[in-house]
């Protein structure tokens, strides 16, 4: 069967690996990525990130969490200088 979609990102046919690729190639896929992420803020982006950097693994720091008496969110926002 020459089954085929077109890339949403680039507007090449492609064969698809999986039913649910969307775009013709990893860097595609990539570029849609980000496009649908930009929805988020700029400032919320930067957040992730640097925890993202600083996690030292989320069971460490639920526990510490717990200790303090605190979420886990609201101890990661501390532990990055959000509050
Ligand atoms: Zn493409």
């Amino acid at each position: 069967m020459d089954y085929y979609k077109i890339c949403e990102v680039c507007g090449k046919k492609y064969h698809p690996i999986k039913s649910t690729q969307v775009a013709c190639s990893k860097k595609c896929s990539n570029a849609k990525y980000n496009r649908v992420h930009q929805g988020k803020s700029a400032e919320q982006t930067r957040y992730m990130k640097k925890v993202h950097k600083n996690d030292r693994g989320v069971v460490d720091c639920a526990k510490e969490a717990k200790k303090l008496g605190m979420s886990y969110g609201y101890y990661m926002a501390m532990k990055s200088g959000m509050i």
